[in-house]
């Protein structure tokens, strides 16, 4: 199984970060994305980065790079995650809503689900709890280019909220930063443990 981890948006995207600067979504997810790859070849698996530049790259562009990877390995051999951080609100003010949430598009296939489900419950054996309410069914459905116009699993992890402070201390910690790494790692393992 090709693993694929995009790191979302650029160090140019607009917005995206914490009030106070100290976490920028681009950076942060960069990070999150190396270590994640870092942790499963370390493990033997195959996995890499679609996007490597600091900047933003199109989602067209994004899609196109993962489809190519679909047309060569077969979308059965391929899976997609795309690293971001949640914001309640546009940015500027500090907001309550804290968590991990995993996103499929509305046309997402049983194996999209599949896998958001087994990243989602992975987010919360590793304390990513947050203070919403989590679906039966372990996934949201949304209009997401990413996951919507890519031929393989394809899920939009949402890791905490960028405008809460709490979270936001999370997230910048080793522990916080380990753990949402370590979410997606074993998420990503179950998942293929599961297609064998
Ligand atoms: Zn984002």
């Amino acid at each position: 199984m090709k693993i694929l981890i995009d790191n979302g948006h650029g160090v140019d995207t607009a917005g995206k970060r914490s009030p106070d600067g100290s976490l920028r979504e681009y950076s942060y997810t960069r990070e999150i994305a190396r270590r994640i790859v870092q942790a499963l070849t370390a493990e033997g698996f195959d996995a890499e980065r679609i996007v490597t530049e600091e900047e933003d790259i199109s989602l067209r562009e994004r899609c196109r790079r993962v489809n190519a990877v679909c047309r060569s390995l077969g979308s059965k051999n391929v899976l997609l995650v795309s690293v971001h951080n949640n914001a309640a609100g546009s940015g500027g003010q500090w907001l309550s809503a804290r968590g991990f949430s995993a996103h499929v598009s509305l046309n997402a296939s049983d194996r999209s689900k599949r896998l958001a489900k087994c990243l989602w419950q992975a987010a919360l054996d590793n304390g990513l709890r947050g203070n919403r309410s989590v679906p039966a069914e372990m996934y949201l459905a949304q209009n997401l280019a990413m996951c919507r116009d890519t031929l393989c699993a394809a899920v939009l992890t949402e890791n905490l909220f960028q405008d809460n402070r709490e979270d936001v201390a999370f997230l910048l910690s080793e522990e916080g930063k380990q753990a949402v790494t370590a979410a997606h790692v074993q998420g990503i393992k179950t998942f293929i443990k599961q297609n064998q």
